[in-house]
């Protein structure tokens, strides 16, 4: 059956303007990403910051548009809709930042900010509204209290609750989570992911959940795709991925998290060397400047995506063998 979401070679190339004489260069942020989320699924997308990850998910949102590729919502391609076709498909993709504060209109009133969206897409009555605002206030676990409310008069983790309870004002049906817990405490972290999977079950949500923080990605995700400058190298279920990484990348991020068993004798891998800069990319495995494991073929050739199980597939030429 087709997935809730896919997308398919998904690229986003920047142009950068170099000077009068020279040629235009391309920043190549997303080169070619292809992943899939299932209906009421968590797919985790992790990466260390500017590999690329937030402007996959704002590209599949056509917040930027993409420079090519394709995504189907539903089996239809969403990159190809006219922008008044595309407004029906938005209100069921919806969109969390990492910093609620920055995109909630502080003159604005909780219940006002929360009633917006649905005034704009033209839903209920101004009292139907009024209590579907008091619902999710309610579903977040703020009230009607807080209706009244500036965004000032919260906390951050508060603030980040009013940016779920937006978010869900359209029900939608899949949305994308951009760092939605990186800048709260780890108490408060882990409450609101708790909220978060609450909601994902009540609304029958998918996620696209984008974080550096891979212990947060493995406690949401049901499977997690590793991307290294614009390119997604690893996919995997989450215990796949934690229990036999396969991309030297992949290995060396779980390595340096911190040890659950001080007893495993697993050596943390250092990586040398800066990420390259995506303005130009290394030649062939876009890993092969920092990876341990590197060969003459990673210089030249990029590797194909390989299938290591149904639900496993890694790019590198160290699995050749098994294509
Ligand atoms: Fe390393 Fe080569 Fe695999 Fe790239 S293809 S990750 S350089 S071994
Ligand atoms: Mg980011």
């Amino acid at each position: 059956p087709e997935p809730l979401l896919r997308a398919v070679e998904v690229r986003q190339h920047f142009p950068v303007r170099r000077g009068f004489f020279k040629p235009t260069a391309y920043v190549k942020a997303v080169n070619g990403v292809s992943f899939e989320i299932a209906e009421g699924e968590t797919f985790g997308l992790v990466g260390e910051s500017g590999c690329g990850k937030s402007t996959l998910g704002r590209t599949l949102l056509r917040l930027v548009e993409p420079t090519d590729g394709a995504c189907f919502y539903r089996g239809e391609n969403i990159f190809e809709k006219s922008p008044s076709e595309f407004a029906r498909f938005r209100r069921e993709l919806q969109m969390v930042f990492q910093d609620p504060y920055s995109s909630l209109n502080p003159k604005m009133r909780v219940g006002d900010i929360l009633e917006e969206a649905m005034k704009i897409h033209g839903i209920g009555t101004r009292r139907t509204r009024t209590d579907r605002v008091i619902e999710l206030l309610e579903t977040v676990g703020l009230s009607s209290e807080h209706y009244f409310r500036f965004p000032h008069e919260f906390s951050g983790g508060q603030r980040q609750r009013i940016g779920l309870a937006r978010a869900l004002s359209l029900s939608p049906k899949v949305v994308i989570c951009d760092e939605t817990v990186s800048a709260l405490d780890v108490s408060i972290q882990a409450q609101v992911l708790n909220l978060m999977k609450r909601i994902r079950r009540e609304f029958d949500l998918s996620y696209l959940f984008i974080s550096h923080d891979l212990g947060v990605v493995k406690y949401i995700s049901d499977r997690i795709g590793v991307m290294y400058l614009g390119n997604l190298v690893e996919v995997a279920t989450a215990e796949e991925l934690f229990e036999s990484p396969k991309h030297p990348y992949t290995q060396a991020l779980i390595s340096a998290l911190p040890k659950t068993n001080p007893r495993t004798k697993k050596e943390r891998i250092k990586l040398t060397g800066e990420v390259p800069s995506p303005l130009s990319p290394p030649s062939g495995c876009c890993f092969h400047t920092r990876c341990p494991h590197a060969t003459e073929i990673c210089r030249t050739t990029v590797p194909a995506s390989r299938t290591i199980s149904d639900t496993h597939k890694v790019a590198c030429h160290l699995y050749e063998g098994r294509a």
